[in-house]
């Protein structure tokens, strides 16, 4: 089978500016080879077994050259694979993607190109300058600010400056002055509009907004870095009425989101869409029991239950992976009336065409109890992890209510890299979100029970949840209903007052 190579563009940083085109070539491809400027939530995106090879190590500071990465992709496409080449901004902005087709179209490889979003033109967006506007300009050049090394910048200041139009630098941070007083010298007024943007479009944004005369000053003052991009024009003057990313609520906030892999997407993109900086951190991961006589016992018997209860939307995925497995489908639950802790359990029995017949007002297992307590006239069969909440049982106990309790999965704990999310918690306020009391199990594991969590701010579900994180001396805030949407309202309201810790 002969490879192939898709030349994807990932854009400027912001997950969310990723084509969907760029996203379904990632999701599909055996090899992607991608560089330093290319955002960690995207790189998230590669599927776990995918295979795949860094070209741009920063840390190091040694790139690969170009003409081994141009090796690297005839090679794999020639071994059969569909490479994916994934690389910052647009491919042919600067971006080198040319010099990588040539030696492919050499060897009769095939190949496509998914343009993607520059970010010449989307990170002046995020900082509120649009590159043209009818009232300043009729032109827009991108420039690139980069000398080779020992020689000066072969950039005609004259001809620029004659366009009347807006300049945008990339690659522009370390010959700042040269550039400005190209500028000038080629008679561009002094007060013209400047400004330096880091690493836009990203939660670290930073916009420096300053004129021709003085930018590189200000920018060494604010020790501006890479990746940057420079804009002179009359349209930066519009950043302070168009400014709107550095204004979300969010923004210069870290989170931690320690919920189970599949479910962190939500939460986290909403934090993110707020302007918070998100690290996703999977503490537990959920293992079904297999086998489950106990479960199969009572599925077998299921006509003697009046109530199905679930607890959680993995106690419902458990279940019903257990019901394909033995060629079974939602038919096999009859007529049992089902009851979930929640709307979240309740959107996953949706998911398989069905819907709860009770849910409680607040959703917590001692809610679920009560309230099933005085519903059921006949036995609940409850399917649920091996550590639920004795809350549920009890309550149910107390309505002399009979059941049947049965373990379908486990929470285990994950540990990844410990170091490194202990030293962010111990070393900056950290807000970390906490969907259940398993997940702060699951972090406390991971940074240690010895760690210093008084930087922590706990955003729990519940009260269950805030309960065993101040356990471990962590402040806590509850949402007021069990939602991912009540959490990031709490999140938001929290954000705007003065906080009140418990
Ligand atoms: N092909 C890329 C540009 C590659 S050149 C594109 O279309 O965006 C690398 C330069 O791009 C950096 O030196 C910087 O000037 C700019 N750049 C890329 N991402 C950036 C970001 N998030 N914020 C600011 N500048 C960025």
């Amino acid at each position: 089978m002969s490879g192939s190579v898709t030349l994807v563009g990932a854009g400027p940083g912001d997950v969310g500016l990723l084509t969907l085109k760029g996203r379904g070539a990632i999701e599909t491809a055996d090899v992607v080879v991608y560089d330093r400027l290319v955002s960690p939530e995207i790189l998230a995106l590669i599927p776990p077994d995918t295979r795949t090879i860094n070209v741009g190590k920063a840390s190091s500071n040694h790139l690969v050259p170009q003409e081994q990465i141009n090796q690297i992709l005839l090679d794999e496409a020639l071994a059969g694979n569909h490479v994916v080449r994934l690389k910052g901004g647009d491919p042919f902005l600067f971006g080198r993607g040319g010099e990588e087709l040539e030696l492919l179209v050499e060897h009769g490889v095939g190949f496509e190109v998914v343009p993607g979003i520059t970010s010449a033109i989307s990170v002046p967006a995020y900082g509120g300058i649009p590159v043209t506007h009818r009232d300043c300009c009729s032109s827009l050049h991108i420039i690139t600010g980069h000398a080779r090394a020992g020689k000066p910048l072969e950039i005609n200041f004259e001809a620029l400056v004659g366009t009347k139009g807006t300049l945008v630098f990339l690659m522009g941070v370390s010959s700042l002055p040269q550039i400005c007083q190209g500028l000038l010298d080629a008679g561009m007024a002094g007060d013209m509009p400047a400004a330096v943007m880091e690493r836009g479009t990203t939660p670290r944004q930073r916009r420096i907004s300053a004129t021709l005369a003085t930018l590189p000053q200000e920018a060494v003052a604010q020790k501006v870095e890479s990746p940057a991009i420079i804009v002179v024009g009359k349209v930066c003057a519009l950043a302070e009425d168009f400014d709107w990313f550095d204004k979300l609520p969010l923004k210069g906030k870290s989170f931690i989101v320690t919920r189970p892999k599949e479910r962190a997407g939500t939460l986290s993109g909403r934090l993110r869409s707020l302007g918070a900086q998100v690290s996703e951190y999977p503490c537990i991961e959920t293992v079904d029991i297999t086998p489950c006589p106990a479960m199969d016992d009572a599925l077998s018997r299921l006509s003697e239950y009046e109530w199905l209860a679930f607890t959680s939307p993995a106690g419902v995925e458990t279940l019903w992976r257990h019901l394909r497995a033995q060629g079974k489908d939602t038919r096999a639950l009859g007529g049992v009336k089902l009851a979930a802790i929640g709307a979240g359990t309740d959107r996953t029995l949706q998911t398989h065409g069905l819907q709860a017949d009770y849910i409680p007002e607040v959703y917590d297992a001692l809610h679920l109890g009560q309230g099933l307590g005085k519903l059921a006239t006949g036995k609940v069969l409850i399917l649920r992890a091996q550590q639920g909440s004795p809350d549920l049982t009890e309550a149910l106990e107390q309505a002399k209510i009979e059941m049947d309790d049965i373990a379908i999965y486990t929470t285990q704990y994950e540990n990844p890299q410990s170091a490194q999310l202990r030293q962010q918690i111990e070393t900056a306020e950290t807000w970390v979100t906490f969907t259940s009391a398993s997940t702060v199990k699951g972090f406390v594991s991971s940074v240690g029970a010895d760690a210093d969590f008084s930087k922590v701010k706990g955003i729990c579900i519940g009260a269950q949840t805030a309960q065993e994180a101040q356990t471990y001396g962590i402040a806590t805030k509850v949402a007021q209903k069990a939602t991912i949407n009540s959490m990031v309202e709490t999140i938001l309201k929290e954000n705007l007052e003065e906080p009140s810790w418990t």
